[in-house]
């Protein structure tokens, strides 16, 4: 392909998308509490301290306790701003404390609701349904991951079947939404589930990955079922590297047995800080075209991400000696994003593959919709997914070019949504993070220049390799 008319057309793409962002989209992380945002980017410490202090919220049981805990998080920052400091003298006196617990409590539960659509799927239906009319998809992903027990286990598969049960049924009388429905590929589930598998089953263990695959497939297998009598989507989510190949696995198999040849639409997810994912997709596109899923009536969703455990897989590694897994250089990643893309597009054409490309990047997302349209393909052949109170503005751009686009909606209660607060604090408090870039009001060249190429390497200097 012609590198530079595709550069054009990414231009032209992502211009028409940045035009549609709504006016409040120059600042997409006031989802976020912007001052607390600001201060911890700017402090390594502090925002240690705080995303400690987030991690412990749902195991303090006053608002004492809440404030103390913050009090002493922010005690071990050295130099601590002036706000934070004259907060730290409030802490001295139990009313300060209490004062102090409930400004913290109300600030998280307030940054939680932005990205929890509902504490179950019945309170979740007025949002999905609302999204549906404003022609935005669905993925409804119930919190709570990593199960200890069997019981939490069975209670997190309840919970899903309830989900399969309530939002079908419910999305049965949603309106007609020509776009959402289907794709040159065939019809496309309304209701959406977005599954953990390490919520499936307490024995997800790198060491012994053969136990917790079978205690999960039981459940799986259940789910896949009752998805496909109800006509919903399943797709299991990856999580860390020490549990990506079982989770593969275990999709791959599942889904190759021949209850499951006509249905349902199901999907998993591509890791692309990964630097092995290029191999992760050759296994992928091996099993659609020419392995046990080839005959498969439903095209497998292949969900492209970057990934949300980068810290983790660093610091994982680091710990043991290992080589680290995942790129290191946020270009690295960003340009393999790009490429997978790109396989998957050509995949999809081929036949097997649907593609999601999952990103709230400008580039990474016209990226896709250039070459799919440089390859000859329309844009109604892809479909785009983001999080729910972190890809708002550009869902709405999205939307407003008719593209398909599908919100990854987590419900449940505040304590289960802590973990995953977390890791969108961490990406989106990072300086490498495209809406970080995007908030400090970076031009849309910079904003749209080939990854490696943006600020600091001026445009026409070789890249990287990926
Ligand atoms: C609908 C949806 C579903 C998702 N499901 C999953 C899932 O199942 N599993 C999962 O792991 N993630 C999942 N994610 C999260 C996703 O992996 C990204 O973390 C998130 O979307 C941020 O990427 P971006 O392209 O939007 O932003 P960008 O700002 O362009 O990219 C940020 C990402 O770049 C990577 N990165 C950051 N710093 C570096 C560095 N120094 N070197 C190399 N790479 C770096 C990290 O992956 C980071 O998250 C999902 C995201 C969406 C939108």
């Amino acid at each position: 392909m012609d590198e530079a008319r595709l550069e054009r057309e990414l231009f032209t793409v992502g211009s028409a998308l940045a035009g549609a962002l709504p006016s409040s989209a120059r600042h997409p992380l006031k989802a976020l509490d912007t001052k607390a945002m600001d201060l911890a980017s700017a402090d390594a410490e502090l925002k240690a301290a705080l995303f400690r202090f987030v991690d412990v919220v749902p195991a303090c049981r006053s608002l004492d306790d809440l404030s103390r805990h913050l009090t002493g998080f922010l005690g071990e920052v050295e130099a601590p701003p002036p706000p934070i400091a004259a907060a730290m003298r409030m802490g001295n006196t139990k009313a300060g404390r209490l004062a102090i617990g409930r400004a913290a409590a109300t600030g998280v539960k307030h940054m939680a609701h932005r990205f929890i659509v509902g504490e179950s799927p019945e309170a979740a239906l007025g949002v999905l349904r609302g999204l549906w009319k404003d022609g935005v998809a669905s993925s409804v992903d119930l919190l709570g991951e990593a199960t200890v027990t069997q019981a939490e286990a069975d209670r997190y598969a309840a919970r899903c079947a309830e989900a399969l049960d309530v939002v079908p049924a419910a999305a049965a009388e949603w309106p007609h939404r020509a776009q959402l429905e289907s794709d040159p590929l065939g019809p496309l589930p309304r209701a959406n589930l977005s599954v953990k598998v390490s919520a499936l089953t307490p024995l997800l263990k790198p060491d012994a990955p053969a136990r917790g695959k079978a205690d999960a497939a039981g459940r799986l297998r259940e789910l896949l079922h009752h998805a496909k009598r109800v006509g919903a989507h399943l797709h299991i989510d990856t999580e860390s590297l020490d549990s990506r190949d079982a989770t593969l696995e275990l999709v791959l198999e599942l889904l190759a047995e021949p209850e499951f040849a006509d249905g349902p639409s199901a999907g998993m997810v591509l890791q692309a800080y990964l630097r092995d994912s290029p191999d992760t997709l050759d296994q992928v596109l091996d099993w659609v075209r020419s392995g046990p899923g080839a005959g498969r009536a439903q095209p497998l969703t292949v969900r492209l991400v970057k990934g949300a455990y980068w810290d983790h897989e660093v610091v994982d590694a680091q710990q043991h000696g290992w080589a680290v897994p995942v790129f290191e250089v946020k270009a690295d990643c960003d340009r393999n994003f790009e490429a997978l893309s790109r396989r998957l597009i050509d995949g999809q054409r081929a036949g097997g593959v649907r593609v999601a490309i999952a990103s709230h990047n400008l580039r990474s997302v016209s990226a896709a919709l250039a070459y799919n349209r440089l390859a000859g393909g329309e844009d109604g052949d892809l479909e785009f997914q983001i999080l729910r109170g972190l890809g708002d503005p550009l869902q709405e751009a999205l939307a407003a070019n008719r593209i398909r686009v599908r919100a990854y909606c987590p419900v449940g209660d505040l304590v289960a949504g802590m973990a995953y607060l977390v890791r969108r604090l961490l990406e989106n408090t990072s300086n490498d993070s495209f809406l970080h870039e995007q908030a400090s009001g970076a031009p849309l060249e910079e904003l749209l220049a080939p990854p490696g190429r943006g600020a600091e390497a001026p445009l026409g200097e070789p890249a990287g390799t990926v």
